[in-house]
């Protein structure tokens, strides 16, 4: 094992100010291309004409996220959230799925009650809008942050519905690869929806990254870092990390920067507090293998494995999976256009849909700002 991880992080090309991974990938694939054409379900035209501009919702490596309202033809007056990217594109794994799949059909596939629903697309400009259901509860990582750790059954609860959302796109060949705390967000309700779903995405800010991504590095896993080739097993690491984020407040392996962080997670023992129950440290333990194939879940079973853990076991997957589990936290919203779960350091940020707009650095570690 230790052969494998033990590489020169000095002949790596990792700077300090960024670190873009390639997703080197040789397995047969499908792809789907999200445009207007794919993606719109009805014949009704949609284009930025039927959006009206709101508030910046957010920022991530790859694009602004506005909140909009609808302004014409159908459901107008609704609210969205607008994510302005140059391109995006699914990749499935072919191998994983039992056929050759239409796009629309791997477009419906990603649907899941615990991922954020993609409504219309368009192109104009050279820049790609896909319009996605407005997450008003915020990132739970906002919410994680005011409690200080979670409490287990409340990370279990959590923990579980992310379980569900990445078995889902699992089982239809879609590796998730970016879970980290930005990623995940609650809805109105208090539910777990994750953004995005394994799209490759292409910067607006630089049309030159295409299957790589950039950002946080500490949930990611050791075998992405190493560029070793890599498969389904990365999410269930990134879950681990997560947990174990949720119940001790910071991830598993940090540093004061990013060369020395991918050091830890490559070479560093994980260290558990002493509190976490017996249950919870078996279950990190089990998702924070270095090597994959020890990892819980990277079996043919996938989160089939994760669902049986102990930790899991006061949990109807039925009832979870159907949102009968009363979620720990409702947010407090006042209307469908309520900000207040979101930063004020993009809320208070005049909407302008601006290609140069690279001001920000949203959720950088502070090393990197
Ligand atoms: P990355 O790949 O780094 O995750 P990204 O460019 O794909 O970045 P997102 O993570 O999808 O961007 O979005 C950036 C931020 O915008 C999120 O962290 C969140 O705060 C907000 N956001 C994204 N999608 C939605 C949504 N559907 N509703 C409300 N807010 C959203
Ligand atoms: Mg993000």
């Amino acid at each position: 094992m230790a052969g494998v991880f033990d590489i020169d992080l000095e002949t790596e090309d990792v700077s300090d100010t960024e670190v873009c991974v390639s997703v080197a990938d040789k397995t047969p694939t499908e792809e789907v291309e999200l445009t207007s054409e794919s993606v719109n379900r009805d014949s009704e035209r949609v284009g930025p004409d039927c959006f009206e501009l709101l508030t910046v919702l957010g920022k991530g490596a790859y694009g602004k996220v506005f909140q909009v309202r609808k302004v014409q033809g159908a459901q107008v007056g609704k609210i969205f959230a607008m994510k302005v990217l140059k391109k995006a594109k699914i990749v499935c794994n072919a191998k994983d799925t039992a056929h050759t799949r239409a796009e629309r059909e791997i477009l419906e596939t990603v649907r899941h009650p615990f991922i954020v629903d993609l409504l219309y697309a368009f192109q104009t400009g050279g820049k790609l809008y896909l319009i996605l259901e407005c997450l008003s509860g915020g990132e739970l990582f906002m919410q994680l942050e005011k409690e200080g750790i979670f409490m287990e059954d409340t990370a279990c609860f959590y923990l579980g519905e992310i379980t569900l959302a990445l078995g889902h796109l699992h089982s239809n060949g879609i590796i998730y690869r970016d879970l980290k705390p930005e990623n995940i967000m609650l809805s109105h309700h208090g539910h777990i929806k994750l953004t995005d779903f394994g799209l490759c995405k292409e910067s607006i800010h630089d049309g030159t990254v295409t299957h790589t991504f950039c950002g946080t590095i500490e949930y990611m896993a050791p075998e992405i870092l190493t560029r070793s080739g890599h498969n389904r097993a990365v999410d269930w690491w990134s879950l681990g990390a997560l947990m174990y984020d949720m119940m001790t407040g910071s991830p598993p392996f940090t540093a004061e920067n990013r060369k020395k962080t991918i050091d830890k997670i490559l070479k560093c023992k994980l260290n558990l507090p002493p509190y976490l129950t017996i249950d919870a440290r078996d279950l990190v333990k089990k998702l924070l293998k270095k090597n994959p194939a020890q990892r819980l879940g990277s079996s043919k079973a996938d989160s089939a494995d994760i669902q049986k853990h102990p930790f899991f076991r006061h949990i109807n997957w039925d009832d979870l999976l159907n949102r009968r589990v009363e979620p720990p936290y409702k947010p407090q919203l006042h209307s469908d256009e309520d900000v207040s779960q979101f930063d004020t350091r993009f809320t208070r940020q005049t909407p302008v849909d601006s290609p140069d707009d690279t001001r920000l650095s949203h959720k950088l570690p502070p090393a990197l700002i």
